[in-house]
């Protein structure tokens, strides 16, 4: 799931969820992707994707980095439920039910034991945790691939 900055004609700025970037192209070109404040479908993704944007400095949880041969990553960022479509939040709850039986929380060592994995001093798994933007992008610029999911509410409350 990919959450983009979206801006229409009129230089509305709104925001979108899609399943890919190609699913994106895809419901902008049919006219698919409407502005809420003014309904119009010329619309285009805002120069900053928001994974890279810079937040104020509160730590952010992420999820899952992916060891070399393991699962895709994942990571996770809060987002209020109550703005998402239905059908959105049940997807993103089995998501997060999927990170939390698959992966390891690690909390605030998560970018410590992301590290780790993949210089493989230890066992190759999926982790999730909290890390801040600074050191996801230290990560990255170590070919460490951590990913950002929305951490919504769970399905149980
Ligand atoms: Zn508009």
């Amino acid at each position: 799931m990919i959450h983009y900055q979206l801006r229409c004609a009129k230089d509305h700025g709104f925001d979108g969820w899609f399943k890919d970037s190609a699913s994106f192209e895809k419901q902008a070109k049919r006219g698919l992707i409407e502005c809420p404040e003014c309904g119009g479908t010329d619309v285009e993704r805002a120069l900053m994707a928001p994974a890279l944007a810079k937040r104020d400095a509160a730590p952010m949880p992420v999820a899952a980095p992916a060891p070399p041969a393991g699962p895709p990553a994942a990571s996770t960022e809060k987002v209020a439920a109550g703005r998402l479509p239905a059908q959105m939040l049940a997807a993103l709850q089995r998501m997060r039910a999927e990170v939390e039986k698959n992966c390891d929380y690690v909390g605030s060592e998560f970018a410590d034991e992301a590290r780790k994995i993949h210089r493989g001093e230890v066992e190759a798994r999926g982790i999730y945790g909290e890390t801040t933007d600074e050191q996801a992008e230290s990560l990255a610029d170590e070919g460490i691939s951590v990913a950002k999911i929305p951490w919504v509410p769970r399905a149980d409350g």
